[in-house]
């Protein structure tokens, strides 16, 4: 398999993930106001957003993808899976929030006020929760890219490839040629 083929799938394959996490309950609505279908990934967070608040994020630092227009990577996805908007709100939205006293924000304003107490004052945050996600993040990532997980891989996306297209290319990618393709290096 040529990593050309090889990287286009796991394209799809990556592609197929987030839609499938998206249709999860929780992440159905965006993690920073109350817009149903969130078309934007929160990368830094691994949450799901709407356009406006896409926006918003950014202006907080945050770096965020577009589901339909981008291409994530395996740890980014690796995060997205183990994280999504229900751990968010665990971390986030955790010591003393309610939305009696905070109701959910609507207008740009209201959104900013809000994402400034949850982000930069950190009003609600379960530290000892985010600090355990974080960890627990990072040894998936670790686990799951390493050299053998990566021939894994590997040979699971030679068993789904269609081999007319593949010939006699097939073993030719080497692990090393799967790890440049999905261990894109804007991890770190
Ligand atoms: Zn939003």
């Amino acid at each position: 398999m040529t990593s050309s083929i090889l990287l286009k799938k796991q394209e799809e394959m990556n592609a197929r993930l987030v839609r499938d996490l998206l249709r999860l309950p929780e992440n159905k609505k965006c993690f920073d106001c109350p817009i149903k279908s969130p078309f934007f990934v929160n990368v830094t967070l691994s949450t799901f957003v709407c356009t406006r608040c896409s926006g918003l994020v950014r202006e907080v630092g945050h770096r965020v993808k577009s589901i339909s227009a981008s291409k994530f990577t395996g740890p980014e996805l690796a995060a997205l899976e183990l994280g999504g908007n229900g751990i968010a709100s665990k971390i986030w939205l955790s010591c003393g929030y309610n939305t009696v006293d905070t109701p959910e924000p609507e207008s740009d304003g209201e959104v900013r006020g809000f994402m400034r107490q949850k982000y930069y004052e950190r009003k609600w945050l379960n530290y000892d929760l985010a600090v355990s996600h974080d960890l627990a993040v990072k040894d998936k990532i670790n686990e799951l890219f390493t050299e053998s997980s990566i021939c894994f891989l590997y040979y699971r996306m030679v068993s789904l490839g269609n081999s007319k297209d593949v010939g006699d290319q097939h073993w030719k990618a080497t692990p090393q040629m799967i790890m440049r393709s999905i261990y894109n290096k804007t991890y770190d």
